[in-house]
């Protein structure tokens, strides 16, 4: 009789406990309890925010700031979370290295013209898409080179864990694949022709091509051959966290300010700000 006494207070207690736990996770509008990305925005009012350093447009770090259009998106979910643009410290990621950053709890967010698939989708979560971009190739500009399918027996430089080495790897396994951890590094090979080609998304290749000291230098071939949905990454079982962050997404589409991370950035080459189509923003896992 005692033991059963014991034993159901015991697992009364064990039941309460995990109703506790069960309560705040990764739920994000119960106020001061409230766990994940936005218990932590709330609470700490700063968030660490993985980006590229050395992408221009994108993510692009002199000193200590950093720019592009992934900065912006980045300032604009901060705001949107209730953290000043100020309190956002910036972690460089690599290609690489932005799925362990996020499990580790190294960085509370990655923007970092990161694709969205399944592979990934499995270790992390995923808001957006803000962007669509494509898989082009950088190449010289007086090269004959025009698409994927001429790179057999041609060395092509690309990044480590990113989407379009492996799609070379998979799709064009006839390609001399040379890979870093960031693409600034293939540049100067393909400068002196140590390489035939650098692939990964258009909107990063032409960034590339537009700096000064490349001028005239390099073309994007400027046939696109894969969609890459940029999304947000975040804490796979952080779901509120990731619909807090579509719903963000959503008010800046409608509000002028997405536009206005565009032409700050991406859109000073005189490109129009692409539309954020907010029906297809993911289901966040569910
Ligand atoms: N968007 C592609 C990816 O996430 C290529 C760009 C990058 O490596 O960041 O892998």
């Amino acid at each position: 009789m005692r033991i059963k006494r014991v034993a159901a207070v015991a697992m009364a207690a064990a039941l309460t406990l995990g109703m506790a736990a069960c309560g705040g996770d990764g739920d994000g509008e119960s106020g001061s309890s409230a766990k994940g990305l936005v218990g932590k925005a709330q609470s700490q009012k700063k968030l660490v925010i993985g980006v590229k350093a050395d992408q221009p447009g994108l993510g692009l770090q002199t000193g200590s700031q950093y720019e592009g259009f992934d900065i912006e998106v980045a300032k604009i979910i901060a705001k949107g979370l209730g953290v000043d643009a100020g309190n956002i410290e910036w972690k460089t990621t690599v290609s690489n290295n932005r799925e362990p950053f996020i499990q580790q709890g190294t960085v509370d967010l990655v923007i970092a013209t990161y694709t969205i698939n399944d592979e990934r989708k499995q270790k992390v979560n995923f808001a957006g898409p803000y962007f669509i971009a494509g898989q082009d190739l950088l190449v010289k500009a007086d090269s004959p080179l025009t698409g994927p399918e001429a790179l057999d027996g041609k060395t092509v430089c690309s990044v480590t864990g990113s989407t379009p080495a492996k799609r070379i790897q998979t799709d064009h396994p006839k390609a001399k694949l040379q890979q870093f951890d960031s693409y600034s590094k293939c540049l100067p090979l393909l400068e002196n022709g140590k390489v035939d080609a650098v692939t990964t998304d258009d909107i990063i290749l032409a960034g590339y091509a537009a700096q000064d000291q490349y001028a005239g230098k390099f073309k994007v071939v400027g046939k696109p051959f894969s969609s890459e949905p940029y999304g947000i990454g975040l804490k796979k079982d952080d779901k509120a966290g990731c619909e807090k962050v579509n719903e963000i997404l959503k008010a800046a589409a409608g509000d002028g300010t997405y536009k206005a991370a565009w032409d700050s950035t991406l859109g000073k080459s005189g490109k129009a700000a692409p539309e954020l189509d907010t029906t297809k923003l993911t289901n966040c896992g569910s």
